[in-house]
């Protein structure tokens, strides 16, 4: 135990909590499996934000904006979307209150809605309504959108930031001329979340298709990454869809092609969450706090003066004034913490549990050899180094965090994917060592189904470019062409 946080061994689920409280990323609120993020959590979020925001547009794609209510109609217009979202819809069915005459206040029958509205669980319908009339000709193609948004999903399991009622995401919707450029997409957009969790969150992912039981309400084809979480379950960290002309049909968008033929319009689309906060805590924090990606980290060094009177702090406040230059002008963030009111040893295990990449601390003895001392989060390492090129070795000693919080991650992950070929041996490694498990499965969702009902684990995906090899489904015997990951997942 440390400030109060369970160890991970001892109760993961609750020293995830006590991070999130603790760290001061987010609170629960007094609305049911609804969240309040605190600033703290919010700037991770933020920072999460902005690179994928850049991804986005160097990818091509614009920001705009839809309504948060979708008349319930359009739900059912694609008939398997309403079917898959349907049990968790917030609907509103009133726009007025009034006050019953004894003081009480309550809702004024007589403001009833004509049409109930849905407050988006995911903004298909509402997109491809609109693009309606935005689509007449090829030459209106390719639309590629994207929104940032907080959608609502009545969730009856909540947890902080893996599953919430309400959550922010991104959910990027594109409209195209042909399947081939929409599968394109998918995949690109894939990769596009690939390449921000790997290298901004540090944390490796698996990339793979949904089986049709996960697949998402209303696609073709749902393409995922799969994370591995420190205590060996899995992550569904972002989705990519290729809808197919699912929501075309459904809302009639046609298009002439440039053979001069009336076709519907292939689309896509796919999201990220502020779940990805949840997958960045699990994957690198330790019972001490959090652990953040340098990259991501809202500060990235932190400075503590170390000092007996004012005269030393004056001498080290004088050094630590040009380093922030320094380390600002290579655009590192920074933050000196030089208040008197609390210890430098409170204020390193604040800055422990917070999850700062770097802490430099400065007493008058380095001032005098020209020196500080360096702690490292991730690995708790402290070393003593000079102030002369400290700012290149900052810079450089944060890429190598970086490069070491992924490494450790990708290591873990490695060595938790294991081969199960008989029901007994998935469970036992299920029970045992957690990870992926890579087993062979008939193919059918029934199957699935039942090793779901049996063991909690699902298909996490098909992974990508998997090698295909004959064998045996582990519950039904049947002929199988290759094996899926599967495993317990948040
Ligand atoms: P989907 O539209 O179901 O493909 O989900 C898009 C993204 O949102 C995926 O990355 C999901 O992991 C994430 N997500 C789905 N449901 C929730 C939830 N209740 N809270 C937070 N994130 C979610």
């Amino acid at each position: 135990m440390s400030k109060g946080i369970t160890s991970q061994n001892e109760d993961y689920s609750q020293w995830y909590n006590d991070i999130v409280i603790k760290a001061d990323l987010a609170e629960h609120s007094s609305v049911r499996g609804c969240m309040v993020i605190k600033p703290y959590g919010y700037s991770l979020w933020e920072n999460m934000q902005s690179v994928l925001d850049q991804k986005f547009k160097e990818t091509g794609h614009s920001n705009a904006y839809f309504p948060l209510f979708i008349p319930k109609s359009f739900f059912s217009k694609e008939a398997s979307h309403v079917e898959g979202f349907a049990t968790e819809c917030a609907v509103v069915t009133h726009y007025r209150l009034k006050n019953d005459g004894n003081g009480q206040i309550i809702v004024d029958e007589e403001a009833k809605l004509e049409e109930e509205l849905i407050v988006r669980p995911t903004s298909e319908t509402i997109i491809w309504n609109t693009y309606k009339g935005w689509i007449q000709s090829y030459r209106d193609l390719p639309i590629l959108v994207n929104q940032w948004a907080n959608v609502v999903r009545w969730e009856m399991r909540t947890r902080l930031f893996l599953r919430t009622s309400e959550f922010l995401w991104q959910e990027g919707h594109t409209a195209h001329a042909t399947s081939k450029e929409a599968i394109e997409e998918t995949e690109k957009m894939l990769d596009v979340y690939a390449d921000f969790v790997e290298n901004w969150m540090a944390v490796p992912v698996v990339k793979g298709v949904k089986s049709p039981n996960e697949r998402f309400a209303g696609a073709i084809e749902t393409y995922c990454i799969e994370a591995l979480m420190q205590d060996g379950k899995a992550l569904q960290a972002g989705t990519s869809h290729f809808l197919g002309q699912n929501f075309a049909k459904a809302f009639d968008v046609k298009f002439t092609n440039k053979e001069g033929k009336i076709e519907h319009v292939w689309a896509t689309s796919w999201g990220v969450s502020t779940r990805l906060i949840g997958a960045l805590i699990m994957a690198h924090s330790d019972d001490l706090g959090l652990v953040l990606p340098p990259k991501l980290a809202p500060t990235q060094v932190v400075i503590v003066p170390i000092h007996k009177g004012e005269e030393d702090l004056a001498k080290i406040t004088e050094f630590v004034d040009g380093l922030i230059l320094k380390l600002k002008a290579l655009n590192i963030r920074v933050k000196y913490d030089d208040r008197d009111t609390q210890r430098p040893g409170f204020k390193f295990a604040e800055y422990e549990l917070k999850g700062v990449p770097l802490r430099i601390a400065i007493g008058a003895r380095d001032m005098e050899n020209g020196t500080v001392e360096l702690a490292r989060r991730d690995t708790r390492e402290k070393f003593t180094v000079a102030q002369d090129g400290l700012d290149t070795y900052i810079q450089n000693l944060l890429e190598e965090i970086q490069k070491s919080i992924f490494q450790k991650a990708l290591d873990y992950r490695n060595s938790h994917i294991t081969k199960a070929d008989s029901l007994e041996e998935f469970v036992e490694l299920l029970d045992n060592k957690g990870g992926f498990i890579a087993a062979h499965w008939d193919g059918t969702p029934e199957t699935e189904q039942k090793i779901k009902e049996q063991t909690k684990a699902t298909i996490r995906c098909i992974p990508l470019n998997n090698p295909l090899e004959e064998g045996t489904c582990i519950l039904t015997g049947k002929p199988s062409k290759q094996r899926v990951y599967f495993a317990r997942a948040y």
